[in-house]
């Protein structure tokens, strides 16, 4: 993802060059100095390996090709297929499917959620211990005791565990007890998480910030690279904008983008974006439409009486239906001969 820089010789058409650019999927701007002009080549281009360099390099318009260097190179290394415990997550791999309730109410509930997901094809269970909340006096979460309901409930079941962590104190407990540590959208800026959160060397699912540009999301995901994560999966949940039908406004651009330009993994949560059940099929085809290498969705046995959430959750009887409606191929019972229990 570095930028390139290309300066043409004297008197060049530099409306060629940029098409010829443009043609090897390189957008750039240009900036036309008294004698000649200076391309740059955006960041958020197609990744430009030596042939393409060369081959720019030759274009007779063109006097010299520097190469910024990149403000993330540990996520230009980081391996684009990343195993988290007993599934893939990769661009172009099967979507997993990562699925649970928002938060985790009870032992006897995530037990009752685990039994019915291990049979419906999920690879990561989810549902949250420490939970960030608007109010503070809307629940909080029941914390440690929860990781460990989660954890039995999913080693019962086969499957893996997705939570959050809020604070770098949580971080230790969180990653033991988690396959994927969370980092929700209130706290993609929060330094001090990221760096608490890379140092638990745990593959982290790194929600987008409601406000964060791209550039901003891959730069905190730099962070936890930076710090000693083997992996980080972006999980695209929706920006804020000016549209109050839905709760969020899901950036599938930024998904695509991603996924299709960078070969990177993000995860679709058509759940907090839109923040009503009725939008989440429709918005997970299309975020699987748009590369998404897995679906984060919220279920619950009785959304009306959740205890944050809700509205988005699509009732556990129906989850099946769910899961066979946005992905048709998927085989439920394929994936778990394959993988066995944890
Ligand atoms: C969640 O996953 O339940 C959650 C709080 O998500 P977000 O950080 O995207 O709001
Ligand atoms: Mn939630």
């Amino acid at each position: 993802m570095s930028a390139l820089l290309i300066s043409l010789i004297e008197g060049a058409d530099a409306k060629r060059v940029q098409g010829e650019l443009a043609r090897l999927g390189l957008w750039s701007s240009a900036s036309p100095g008294p004698r000649h002009t200076v391309l740059q080549v955006e960041a958020h281009s197609a990744h430009a390996g030596p042939e393409t360099i060369a081959f720019i390099a030759a274009l007779e318009e063109v006097a010299e090709v520097h190469h910024a260097a990149s403000p993330h190179p540990a996520l230009d290394a980081m391996p684009r297929v990343l195993e988290v415990g007993r599934v893939t997550f990769g661009a172009r791999r099967p979507p997993v499917l990562l699925a649970g309730p928002c938060s985790i109410e009870s032992e006897a509930r995530i037990h009752e959620v685990a039994r019915e997901l291990g049979t419906q094809g999920v690879g990561l269970l989810r549902g949250g211990a420490f939970k960030p909340r608007t109010s503070p006096y809307a629940f909080q979460g029941h914390g440690e005791r929860a990781l460990k309901w989660i954890r039995e409930a999913a080693n019962e079941h086969g499957l893996g565990v997705v939570t959050e962590a809020m604070a770098p104190e949580e971080v230790p407990v969180v990653a033991f007890f988690a396959d994927l540590v969370q980092i929700g959208t209130r706290n993609m800026h929060n330094f001090p998480l990221l760096k608490a959160a890379g140092e638990a060397r745990k593959p982290v699912l790194l929600k987008r910030g409601l406000a964060a540009t791209i550039e901003e999301w891959l730069l905190a995901a730099e962070y936890l690279l930076h710090h000693g994560a083997p992996g980080v999966i972006f999980c695209e949940r929706g920006i804020r904008g000016f549209e109050p039908s839905q709760r969020f406004t899901l950036d599938l651009g930024a998904v695509a983008l991603l996924s299709e330009v960078h070969g990177l993994p993000v995860v679709v949560d058509p759940s907090h974006a839109a923040g009503r059940r009725d939008l989440i099929a429709p918005l997970a085809r299309a975020g699987l439409a748009a590369g998404a290498a897995g679906l984060l969705l919220e279920t619950h046995p009785d959304p009306a009486h959740a205890r944050s959430d809700g509205p988005q959750a699509v009732p556990l009887d129906r989850f099946g239906a769910l899961a066979a409606a946005v992905m048709p191929r998927h085989e439920p019972d394929a994936r778990r001969a394959a993988g066995g229990a944890a």
